[in-house]
């Protein structure tokens, strides 16, 4: 395969295809780009990789080298006679023509043989948040994701307590995966240039997570805790024992004023179990 911005578009031009602004269609042409991200990813032939929205298959085609398998998931029919193109010499790839945010993949993975499954990917950066969320709640047993997302939501992804980009979601995120930035990437690597940056994360999954029983009570706490942005713990978790969560609170060298984005995972856990105890 050729990477450049003229040979993709002859492509696309040569397979009547339009580009989709409602399926985040930015096609990556920048050959280094595919290459640091394949690396990165660390995957060998003994590796599954799930791919969310292939596009025109160029970093499709360079993970097909290196994996096992890769089984792609994309929305857009109408991509087909670009993908049988770019891809026919690769006979390890499958792809799914759905979109994930309904696809049942821990069934489709009953097909497949493999010893790590790893997720690769550029997003389609609308629905960034919900494909992680998925994973997480179809219990999708994934070892590794390495994704390419828009820099903002990147950094709350990997944020640290303490800083602005520091929520709910991150703390959700963090119960799962350890979380890191890659390398950073311009927005002139893609055709169309999108008008945000872009960031390559990585989320490891967590040998053990250390959760309270109750999970549901945990993540509400959770928002909760962050519901009203600039109000302190008093306020925002006025529903619940002030005096346990004091008192937790306490070990911790905090008091209610304090706001949810000081508060580590490690101290959510402790409050959850805290409060699940004195429910
Ligand atoms: N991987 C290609 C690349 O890097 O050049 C394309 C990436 S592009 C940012 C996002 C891709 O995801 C598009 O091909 C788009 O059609 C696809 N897509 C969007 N929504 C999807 C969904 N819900 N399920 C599967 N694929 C989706």
């Amino acid at each position: 395969m050729e990477y450049s911005p003229r040979k993709m578009q002859e492509l696309l031009d040569q397979n009547d295809f339009k580009l989709k602004k409602k399926f985040g269609q930015n096609f990556i042409i920048d050959e280094n780009i595919i290459n640091s991200i394949v690396e990165k990813s660390k995957i060998d032939n003994e590796t599954l990789v799930i791919e969310i929205g292939p596009g025109a298959g160029s970093l499709t085609y360079k993970l097909s080298l290196s994996a096992k398998k890769v089984l792609c998931y994309e929305i857009d029919t109408t991509l087909k006679e670009v993908l049988n193109e770019n891809l026919r010499d690769c006979p390890n790839i499958d792809i799914v023509f759905q979109d994930f945010l309904q696809a049942n993949v821990k069934e489709e993975l009953k097909k497949y043989s493999y010893k790590r499954l790893y997720v690769v990917a550029n997003l389609p950066y609308y629905i960034t948040t919900p494909i992680i969320t998925k994973i997480i709640e179809d219990a999708i047993p994934v070892d590794k994701i390495v994704v390419m997302v828009q820099k903002e939501v990147g950094n709350r992804f990997k944020a640290v307590p303490g800083t602005k980009d520091y929520n709910s979601l991150t703390v959700y995120l963090n119960c799962f995966f350890e979380i890191k930035k890659l390398m950073d990437v311009s927005r002139n690597v893609f055709l169309p240039k999108p008008n945000v940056d872009s960031i390559i994360v990585e989320f490891c999954k967590r040998e053990k997570v250390e959760l309270p029983e109750n999970r549901q009570l945990f993540f509400k706490i959770v928002r909760d805790a962050f519901g009203q942005k600039r109000k302190n713990l008093r306020n925002n978790l006025k529903n619940y024992p002030l005096d346990k969560i004091e008192k937790v609170l306490q070990k911790y060298h905090l008091d209610l004023n304090a706001r949810a984005e000081m508060l580590s995972l490690e101290i959510f856990v402790d409050l959850a179990k805290e409060i699940g105890e004195n429910l």
